[in-house]
């Protein structure tokens, strides 16, 4: 099959037909002139300039505050009813989409979240390529993880190279097939090597408790969070339940979670798993860089930046992990 082309000028075209699939969000800038995922009115663009977001698509598949399981003395404990509509997130970039590849592997491992599989099967992919910015670390330790898409778009001077992905991508592009054109396209290396772009091993010694970084790192921190919170593939979450006054119904939520918090590892007994600030940071450092539990040597970072856009202490994890890399440590 040649290569398909889609011109600028018919992305509001291409952004109505698909509008038919299914609700259809993406990056829109608010009057606050802050990027969010969020839905795309009609005769309306979304903002493809905009490097990231502020919060990533995780939202979508893991609600930050959400009721897991309602209880009545009469019916017992019973998962809250949701109506799951079809979804299309338009222009995420490969770092979001090698993060949904993530968080895929942990809500859909062995025993799958429910909530998670369903908002996930209801939820179509359409990539866009970008260019990493001084942030960005997607072009220096890629991901092992793939960019997952149901539909590819890849930025050209005057509109974007588009391919599919998936059944739901090939359904997509034979819907929308009168406003496409075939074109013998060279895919500039630029924006084609950040999709799908599979590392090297991973290492996966141990970290060294004693490395005097963490104790570094820790003094600078301000322990706030919003690193882990606006991260892709963070989805550490609390569950809290709350019994009615009636004692006969309870509610169990659960919202995200935060290891640089100190509650994080608090257990009953007022003892913790992580006392003090470095042993957080270590922690945070093992999942990004190393991986843990079954997936021990993948890294969770896919390069977005937003943690060292958004730390007001200036904090970036990627100069320990360089030397950390190599085998070789500073002080
Ligand atoms: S650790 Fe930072 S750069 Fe890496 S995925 Fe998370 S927010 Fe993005
Ligand atoms: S954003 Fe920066 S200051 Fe806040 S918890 Fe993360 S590393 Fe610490």
């Amino acid at each position: 099959m040649a290569p398909q082309y889609i011109a600028s000028h018919n992305l509001a075209a291409l952004l109505d037909r698909l509008r038919r699939y299914g609700e259809l969000h993406g990056p829109v800038r608010g009057d606050d002139e802050v990027v969010r995922f969020a839905a795309i009115a009609p005769g309306t663009l979304p903002d493809l300039s905009a490097l990231r977001t502020l919060l990533p698509p995780k939202k979508y598949l893991l609600h930050p505050q959400e009721t897991i399981l309602n209880y009545t003395a009469a019916a017992g404990y019973q998962m809250p009813a949701e109506e799951v509509r079809p979804l299309i997130l338009f222009g995420v970039h490969p770092c979001d989409l090698a993060g949904i590849n993530y968080l895929d592997r942990v809500f859909l491992g062995d025993a799958p979240d429910p909530l998670y599989a369903a908002r996930r099967s209801a939820l179509t992919l359409i990539g866009i390529s970008c260019t990493p910015d001084e942030f960005c670390s997607c072009h220096i330790s890629p991901s092992p993880l793939n960019a997952l898409t149901d539909l590819s778009l890849q930025s050209l001077a005057d509109g974007y190279a588009i391919s599919s992905g998936s059944p739901r991508g090939d359904e997509l592009l034979e819907g929308v097939k009168e406003i496409l054109e075939e074109r013998d396209i060279a895919v500039p290396e630029d924006t084609r090597r950040f999709f799908g772009q599979v590392a090297a091993e991973p290492l996966r010694q141990e970290l060294d408790a004693t490395l005097p970084d963490w104790q570094t790192l820790a003094d600078a921190c301000l322990g706030c969070g919003a690193c882990s919170i606006c991260c892709p593939t963070c989805y550490c979450f609390d569950v809290l339940e709350f019994g009615g006054l009636d004692g006969r119904s309870a509610v169990r939520l659960r919202q995200w979670d935060n290891c640089l918090l100190k509650c994080h590892a608090e257990v009953a007994g007022g003892m913790s798993f992580q006392k003090n600030r470095a042993e957080r940071f270590r922690y945070r450092y093992r999942h990004k860089f190393r991986g843990f539990g079954p997936l021990q040597g993948i890294p969770s970072c896919v390069g977005c930046g937003r943690c060292r856009v958004v730390c007001p202490a200036g904090l970036d994890l990627r100069p320990l992990a360089e030397r950390l890399d190599e085998g070789r440590h500073e002080q």
